[in-house]
């Protein structure tokens, strides 16, 4: 039986670093432009902790400017959104990103709307998910970003494949929707409640699974030689159902053992489109940085 080629996230991230690395160099020798990335967290969340450490670290590894302000759970909205404004008129900063979750007394949305569109890193901003829908240029979310690289790279020309994305969420369903249709693809939104989810699954070329479900996209959902891209990060017991003292494995929204004996390519979890986000979240801050001094793509 021939096996998927498994995509290497981890590899692919680790080139864009260097090539964004070799560009901040660049700008700040042309221009005597250093790109500059603001990440906001608030509360001691331990994942956010880990990912706000990774963010900052690879910006610093890129040579452009981080910094990170951490402030307690107990910080209001008004003060949050200070913070925010005051990150959006330095001229210092690019980028400005508040880690979510917020703390529940904090409206996420009206963080959202509080961030620059210009600063948008995250593009999460009505403007940016606008500017996308409307095929005007806009910053566009980081992992729905990294995903469109890795088909590119996989697939070379996407224009007519049929696509179809499992989730609709604004951070991620959504957004990765758009950005294929503005490939030229043939796009299907799927859903909590899309009917005979495995009979839509099975039309199409190439699938994104974007759902926080374990390994619920099979086999015999998937039309064979299409390229099957696993978005989805869940945690489930090491051994399933034995006994393990709490240990615990990430796997992705596909069933990627049995999968990849379908598809032509696939991503595994971890290592898949996971180390994309922030390698994607250096590449919109540099981005930014550009546009924002009229620097020309
Ligand atoms: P989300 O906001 O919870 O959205 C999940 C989507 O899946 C919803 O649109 C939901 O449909 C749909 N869904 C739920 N159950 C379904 C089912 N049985 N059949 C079909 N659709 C179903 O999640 P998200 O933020 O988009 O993230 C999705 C997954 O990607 C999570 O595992 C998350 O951890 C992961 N993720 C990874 C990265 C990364 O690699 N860096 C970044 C972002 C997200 P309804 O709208 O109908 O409820």
């Amino acid at each position: 039986m021939t096996q998927a080629a498994i995509i290497d996230g981890k590899a692919f991230a680790a080139r864009l670093r260097q090539t964004i690395a070799a560009e901040v160099a660049a700008l700040k020798a042309e221009h005597g432009l250093t790109p500059g990335l603001a990440v906001v967290l608030v509360g001691e969340d331990p994942a956010s902790q880990v990912y706000v450490r990774s963010k900052g670290e690879q910006t610093l590894e890129a040579g452009m400017h981080s910094e990170t302000h951490r402030l307690p759970a107990e910080t209001s909205q008004a003060e949050l959104l200070a913070l925010v404004e005051r990150l959006n008129s330095d001229p210092a900063v690019h980028g400005v990103l508040v880690q979510f979750p917020v703390p529940d007394h904090i409206s996420q949305a009206a963080v959202v709307a509080a961030i620059s569109p210009d600063k948008d890193v995250d593009g999460l901003t009505v403007a940016n998910a606008g500017r996308l829908a409307s095929g005007l240029p806009a910053l566009t979310p980081c992992t729905p970003t990294g995903c469109m690289m890795l088909l590119r790279d996989q697939l070379g020309e996407l224009s007519g494949k049929r696509a179809v994305v499992i989730g609709r969420s604004n951070l991620m369903g959504k957004p990765m929707a758009q950005l294929l249709l503005a490939a030229d693809c043939t796009v299907t939104i799927a859903h909590s409640r899309t009917k005979d989810l495995p009979a839509v699954v099975r039309e199409a070329d190439i699938v994104v699974a974007a759902v926080g479900r374990p390994q619920m996209v099979k086999a015999d959902w998937v039309k064979p030689g299409a390229v099957v891209i696993d978005v989805g990060i869940n945690r489930i017991p090491k051994d399933d159902g034995q006994e393990n003292g709490g240990k615990t494995r990430l796997v992705g929204d596909v069933a990627f053992d049995e999968v990849k004996a379908v598809a032509s390519a696939i991503t595994p979890v971890p290592g898949g489109v996971g180390p994309m986000t922030i390698a994607c979240l250096l590449a919109n801050t540099v981005l930014a940085a550009k546009r924002l001094n009229g620097i020309g793509e």
